[in-house]
């Protein structure tokens, strides 16, 4: 009987994959760190025993995480990843030939290799392009001690637990608000927003002082169980949630990216939320 791996996200409720094959698992110094190969969902990595990234759905994210604050903002040309150690973002920032430089800084060096190695796909070689700046180090460090300024920041974080609870404080995002080009804008994973309303609650109250808007949208990721992910949004820029499905759909058809789960409807959409959400954000 093949073993199982039971992720301990929620004390009481959780799903669980049936381990058909440990390709590596090792405490990083950082945080407990496994991969393994699962029939329905490819090969899939989990950090302190919550699920990170499969390869059958880790497209959905990573497109909407890129692709909606990137085409939003329609020339970033500087853009910050903070965390992202499996790479996908980093792919998917990439594919976006305006783009200049992408800064990367990841906490947790082993988890970068281990994703080159066991889930090649995720980075695709986006590792080895020369845009790409790669800084291991605390993304609350980094962001409050750099002198650059991005366009487009994407806080790609593990939950605000172990080493990603600092990406969830007032000082990571007066440290983005340092960061932040005039006309830039910030996203970041928040949550489950079913199961983790509190997330939204606390990162609304945390960002809304720091910047003129602070708001959400959402896609459903599989593998994010309970419901639609919501991904938060900060910008000095009104008019980056306000554009139409036209222009949008103009940029994306300019950038020649092909996406499987990213559409510019779905980019305009996902910025309506579920009314539980809407008031949360109090
Ligand atoms: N897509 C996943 C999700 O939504 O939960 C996140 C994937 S990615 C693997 C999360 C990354 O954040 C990990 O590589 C982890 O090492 C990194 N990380 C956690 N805390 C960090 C910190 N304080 N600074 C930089 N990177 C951090």
């Amino acid at each position: 009987m093949a073993d199982t791996y039971l992720e301990t996200l929620y004390p009481t409720w959780g799903q669980q994959f049936v381990m058909d094959e440990v390709l590596f698992e090792v405490d990083t110094g950082h945080q407990h760190l496994i991969i393994f190969k699962n029939g329905q969902w490819g090969t899939v990595m989990a950090l302190d025993g919550v699920i990170q990234t499969t390869e059958k759905d880790e497209f959905i994210y990573h497109e909407m995480m890129t692709h909606v604050p990137m085409l939003a903002h329609g020339n970033a040309k500087k853009v910050l990843i903070i965390g992202g150690g499996d790479g996908g973002i980093l792919r998917e920032v990439l594919k976006h030939e305006g783009v200049e430089s992408v800064t990367q800084v990841e906490i947790d060096q082993q988890v970068i290799d281990m994703c080159v190695q066991y889930l090649p796909n995720h980075s695709a070689g986006a590792y080895d392009n020369p845009k790409a700046n790669i800084v291991i180090a605390d993304g609350v460090d980094f962001v409050n001690e750099c002198t650059e300024k991005f366009d487009v920041i994407i806080s790609d974080s593990t939950d605000p637990m172990g080493p990603g609870e600092v990406l969830f404080t007032s000082r990571f995002y007066q440290g983005i608000k340092n960061c932040l080009n005039e006309g830039g804008v910030f996203v970041a994973q928040n949550g489950v927003s079913f199961m983790q309303t509190d997330e939204v609650t606390t990162t609304f109250k945390r960002l809304s002082p720091l910047f003129e808007e602070a708001s959400f949208y959402s896609g459903a990721v599989p593998t994010y169980v309970g419901g639609i992910m919501t991904f938060a949004w900060a910008t000095d820029d009104l008019s980056l949630k306000l554009q139409s499905v036209d222009v949008i759909r103009g940029r994306f058809e300019a950038s020649g990216i092909q996406t499987r789960f990213y559409t510019p409807e779905l980019h305009v959409g996902s910025f309506a939320l579920p009314q539980y959400v809407q008031d949360a954000m109090a």
